[in-house]
C-alpha cells in the first residue's frame, strides 16, 4: 500500500486522559479513536494489526481441533435465567429492552448460547469431543475502563467452547488448548507467562491464565525460577465484582449484628491518603501474629501490588487468613463498614471508604463475625487455586514444597483457560447418550483471549522514545519505503516505484511512503507507527546505487546496494 492511499493521522501529543504507555502511543499512531468511555473505533492502521492477531489466533485454534463459528451478540434473557447468572453476572452486564419489553444483554461471554447449542446439536457420544470458538465483540460493563483497549467495555474476545464425554478428555483438550495458547503467544513475539488462576464469575475447577509480562499489568504473578510453579496473585478484582448472589446474601446475613463503628479518625485518614473522606480507596489488612495489625493504604486503584509488596517486605511475621475468610470479605455487600471478621489472622483486600477504613485503624469497634457458620452454596468456584496463592514477597518459600524461592512480576492478561467441568451442562441439561446407552451431563472447557487487549499488551513489551516497535507478526506493514523527493526526482520515484512493485510481488507487507513531506516528518512517522523494516530511497544515495536500511529495533542504518535490497528484506 501506497501513504497517499492510506488514512495515517499521526499526533506528537496525546490526549491528557491517556495515562498508559500504550494508550497513548495508539492514540498517537492513530491506531484507534475514542468514541466514549470504554468505546473505540479502530482505525484502519489499527485494524491491520488487530486483524494480523486474530489471524495468527484462528490459525492455532484451528491447528488445535477447533471449529470456528459466530455465535450472537446479543443474548436472550432465558438463557441466562437458566444457569442463574442474569442476577449473578452483576453491574458488568449491558442489559437490553427490546420493543416487546423483551429482555436481553449484550454478550460479555457465550457459555449459555454454546451450551444452547450443544444439547441440541450433540446427542451421542459419538459427536464427542468438539470444541467451538468465535472472534467477536464482547461488551462488558467495566466499573473503570481505562488504558484504551487494555480494559475497555467494548472489546474483541476470541472465545473457544469444548464438550466431553468423560473428564479425561476435557483434560486432554485443555492441554491441547494450553499448548495453542502458548504457541500464538510465541508466534505474536510476545514474552508471556501462563499461571494458575482463579476462575471468577466464569467458574469451574482448573484454570490458568496467560500474562503478557510488563511493569503497568494490573496484576500480580508469583512464580518460582526453578520448578514450574507460577499464580496469580491478585484475586480481589476477579472476585469480587462478580460474586454470586448466594454469597452475598450470607455475608450480610454474617454481618447483621455487628455494631456500626464510630467513624473517628476519618479525617486523618484522608489526611494522609490525601484524598476526600467518601473516596474509595482499598486496603489490604494484615493482622501479624502477634495481634498487631498493619494496614496498607492505596490511592488510587491499580498499584494495590505494590503497596502489598512494600508492606509485606517490612514484615517477618504474618499470617494470612484463611480462604474463606478472604472471600466472604471481598464478597461484602456494599455498605457494608469495617473490613473484617478479627477472630482469625486475617488479610483482606476490599474497597472501602476512607471512613470505613477508619474505623478499622482506630479500632475502637472493630466488627466481630464469625464466617465458619456461612453456608457457600453451589456457586462458589472451587477454592483449590485459591489455596495455592499464599506467598506474595520475594524470596518466600514457594508452597509446591520443592525448595524453591518465589519471584513476583506484573503482567497483562491476555489468556484465561478454564475446566468448568459440567457446571453449565448440569444446569441447561446439556446431556449425551453414552456407549452404555445411558444420559450424561458433559464435561466443558472454555478458552479466551483478549485479542484487542493483546494489542496494547504488544506496545507495553516493545516500544521506545519514538514510538512502537511492532513484533513481526502484528506490524501493520513489515516494510517501511520511504522515497525522499519522491515528487521531485525521477531516479527516485522509478527506483522507489520498482522496489515497491518487487516488494508486492514477493509477498512483503510493505508500505510506500510517498508523501510529499519533510524526511524527518516521514522517518518520524515510520517511526512512531513502528514499522520493523525500513528503507530510504534519496537522490544522494541512489547515485551511487544504493539505499539506507534501517531496523526499527536496532536503529542502525546502513547502505545497501538498492539491486540486493529484495534479497536482503526477505
Ligand atoms: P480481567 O481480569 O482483566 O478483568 P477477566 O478475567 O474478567 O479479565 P475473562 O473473562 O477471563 O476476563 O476473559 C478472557 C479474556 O478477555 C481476558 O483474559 C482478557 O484478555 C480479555 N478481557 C477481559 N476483559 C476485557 C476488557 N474489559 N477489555 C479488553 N479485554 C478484556
Ligand atoms: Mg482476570
Ligand atoms: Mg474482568
Ligand atoms: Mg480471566
Amino acid at each position: 500500500m501506497r501513504t497517499s492511499q492510506l488514512f495515517i493521522s499521526t499526533k506528537k501529543e496525546a490526549p491528557a486522559e491517556a495515562e498508559l504507555l500504550s494508550h497513548k502511543l495508539m492514540l498517537r499512531a492513530g491506531l484507534i479513536k475514542r468514541l466514549g468511555s470504554g468505546l473505540y473505533t479502530w482505525m484502519p492502521l489499527g485494524l491491520r494489526v488487530l486483524r494480523k492477531v486474530e489471524a495468527v489466533v484462528r490459525s492455532e485454534m484451528n491447528a488445535a481441533g477447533a471449529q470456528e463459528l459466530l455465535m450472537p451478540a446479543v443474548q436472550p434473557k432465558e438463557l441466562w435465567e437458566e444457569t442463574g447468572r442474569w442476577d449473578v453476572f452483576g453491574p458488568q452486564m449491558l442489559k437490553i429492552t427490546d420493543r416487546h419489553e423483551r429482555q436481553f444483554c449484550f454478550g460479555p461471554t457465550h457459555e449459555e448460547v454454546i451450551t444452547d447449542i450443544a444439547r441440541s446439536e450433540l446427542r451421542s457420544y459419538k459427536q464427542l469431543p468438539a470444541n467451538f470458538y468465535q472472534v467477536q465483540t464482547k461488551f462488558r460493563d467495566e466499573i473503570r475502563p481505562r488504558f484504551g483497549v487494555m480494559r475497555a467495555r467494548e472489546f474483541m474476545m476470541k472465545d473457544a467452547y469444548s464438550f466431553h464425554a468423560s473428564f479425561e478428555s476435557l483434560q486432554q483438550t485443555y492441554d491441547v488448548m494450553y499448548g495453542a495458547y502458548s504457541k500464538v503467544f510465541t508466534r505474536l513475539g510476545l514474552q508471556f507467562r501462563a499461571v494458575a488462576a482463579d476462575t471468577g464469575a466464569i467458574g469451574g475447577s482448573g484454570s490458568h491464565e496467560f500474562h503478557v509480562l510488563a511493569d503497568a499489568g494490573e496484576d500480580l504473578l508469583a512464580y518460582c525460577p526453578t520448578s514450574d510453579y507460577a499464580a496469580n496473585v491478585e484475586l480481589a478484582e476477579a472476585i469480587m465484582p462478580d460474586s454470586p448472589s448466594a454469597l452475598r446474601a450470607a455475608a450480610t446475613q454474617a454481618m447483621t449484628d455487628v455494631d456500626t463503628p464510630k467513624q473517628t479518625a476519618c479525617a486523618d485518614v484522608a489526611a494522609l491518603l490525601g484524598v476526600g473522606v467518601e473516596r474509595t480507596v482499598k486496603a489490604i489488612a494484615l493482622v501479624t501474629v502477634a495481634g498487631e495489625f498493619v494496614l496498607a493504604l492505596l490511592r488510587g486503584d491499580h498499584n494495590l501490588n505494590e503497596v502489598k509488596i512494600a508492606k509485606l517486605e517490612g514484615m517477618a511475621d504474618f499470617r494470612f487468613a484463611s480462604d474463606d475468610e478472604i472471600r466472604a470479605a471481598l464478597l461484602c455487600p456494599p455498605g457494608f463498614i469495617g473490613p473484617v471478621g478479627i477472630n482469625a489472622d486475617i488479610r483482606v483486600i476490599a474497597d472501602l471508604t476512607v471512613a470505613a477504613m477508619s474505623d478499622f485503624i482506630c479500632g475502637a469497634n472493630k466488627p466481630k463475625f464469625h464466617l465458619s457458620g456461612v453456608n457457600f452454596g453451589r456457586d462458589l468456584p472451587e477454592p483449590h487455586i485459591v489455596a495455592d496463592i499464599r506467598n506474595v514477597v520475594n524470596g518466600d518459600v514457594c508452597p509446591d514444597g520443592k525448595g524453591g524461592v518465589l519471584e513476583l512480576c506484573r503482567g497483562i492478561e491476555v489468556g484465561h483457560i478454564f475446566q468448568l467441568r459440567t457446571k453449565y451442562s448440569e444446569a441447561m441439561n446439556c446431556v449425551f447418550v453414552t456407549e452404555q446407552n445411558t444420559q450424561q451431563a458433559m464435561e466443558m472447557g472454555c478458552y479466551g483471549i483478549g485479542v484487542s487487549r493483546i494489542v496494547a499488551a504488544a506496545i507495553e513489551q516493545n516500544h521506545d522514545a519514538k514510538g512502537i516497535i511492532w513484533p513481526a507478526a502484528m506490524a501493520p506493514f513489515s516494510v517501511a519505503v520511504v522515497a525522499v523527493g519522491y515528487h521531485k526526482s525521477e531516479a527516485v520515484k522509478a527506483a522507489a516505484d520498482q522496489l515497491y512493485a518487487q516488494l508486492v510481488a514477493a509477498g512483503v507487507d510493505v508500505l510506500l511512503d510517498d508523501r510529499n513531506e519533510r524526511p524527518g516528518s516521514m522517518f518520524a512517522d515510520m517511526e512512531l507507527i513502528g514499522i520493523p523494516h525500513r528503507v530510504t530511497i534519496g537522490d544522494k544515495a541512489l547515485a551511487e546505487g544504493m539505499v539506507e536500511y534501517v531496523a526499527r529495533r536496532e536503529g542502525e542504518m546502513k547502505k545497501i546496494a538498492l539491486s540486493e535490497a529484495l534479497a536482503w528484506i526477505q
